[in-house]
């Protein structure tokens, strides 16, 4: 578990646009922040700075209290999961949750124990030999979250994971998202444009406009004073 605090946070992209201005946000330890608004307004880009997927402009990012501007995405010890799964298509689904692990030099017997208890945790232990192309929406975004979750982030980034799923699965996997986190505590930081996900998931919501944040407050609060 970590907290991750961004102070003055801005991003100028190549092309001279500022998608994040002045972003300042303390995010605590094991805590479920929700980043709330509509397409376009830096969601994302605040994201990928967090994972290390985008440089930072200006302003400084702290993971667990160490900075991190600087530090290579493998090396901040954070899991981002996207709302296109990016499983590896020609791997089956055992070898995509050890995929990382192995990379990483875990020995053999604490992989298979680990993905063994992800994968039970999240409902896909009958899918182990299957390959994406054979698993629904809903099982390969249980797939994407379980490939992160196996490497036991300190901190776990998640980029709209629902928005590709039918409403019945969402509903569900935005309880067993809910679930997870209370069993892991992992701190959550998860990006999201519905205002039904945001309220119903978040301990603290925090809502962005144009590249600023413009409220942060529990869910009864941002609902009370909009
Ligand atoms: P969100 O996640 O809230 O939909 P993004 O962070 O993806 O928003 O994008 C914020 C703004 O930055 C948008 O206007 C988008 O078009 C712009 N943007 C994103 N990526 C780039 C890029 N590589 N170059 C220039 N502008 C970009
Ligand atoms: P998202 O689903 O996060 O909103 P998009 O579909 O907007 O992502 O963008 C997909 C990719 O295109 C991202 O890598 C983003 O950085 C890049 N991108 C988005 N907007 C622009 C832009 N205006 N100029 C250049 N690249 C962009």
């Amino acid at each position: 578990m970590a907290s991750i605090s961004l102070s003055n946070i801005h991003k100028f992209y190549p092309n001279g646009y500022a998608a994040v201005r002045d972003v300042s946000l303390d995010i605590k330890d094991g805590e479920f922040m929700i980043l709330l608004g509509p397409s376009g307004c830096g969601k994302s880009t605040t994201l990928r700075m967090i994972a290390g997927l985008e440089t930072i402009s200006k302003g400084d990012l702290h993971i667990g209290g160490a900075r991190m501007n600087d530090i290579d995405p493998a090396d901040r010890d954070v899991a981002i999961v996207f709302q296109n799964y990016a499983l590896y298509p020609h791997m089956t689904v055992i070898d995509n949750l050890s995929f990382g692990l192995r990379l990483r030099g875990v020995g053999r017997s604490i992989i298979d124990q680990r993905v063994a208890n992800i994968a039970d945790m999240l409902g896909i232990g009958e899918l182990l030999s299957r390959k994406p192309a054979q698993l629904s929406g809903g099982q390969r975004q249980r797939v994407a979250l379980g490939r992160a979750l196996v490497r036991e982030p300190k901190a776990f980034l998640l980029d709209e994971p629902l928005s590709n799923l039918d409403a019945k699965l969402r509903s569900a996997m935005r309880t067993e998202l809910i679930k997870l986190h209370r069993t892991l505590g992992t701190t959550i930081v998860h990006v999201t444009h519905d205002q039904v996900e945001a309220m119903t998931m978040g301990e603290r919501i925090c809502i962005m406009k144009d590249g600023v944040i413009v409220q942060v407050g529990a869910p009864m609060e941002v609902y009370r004073n909009p």
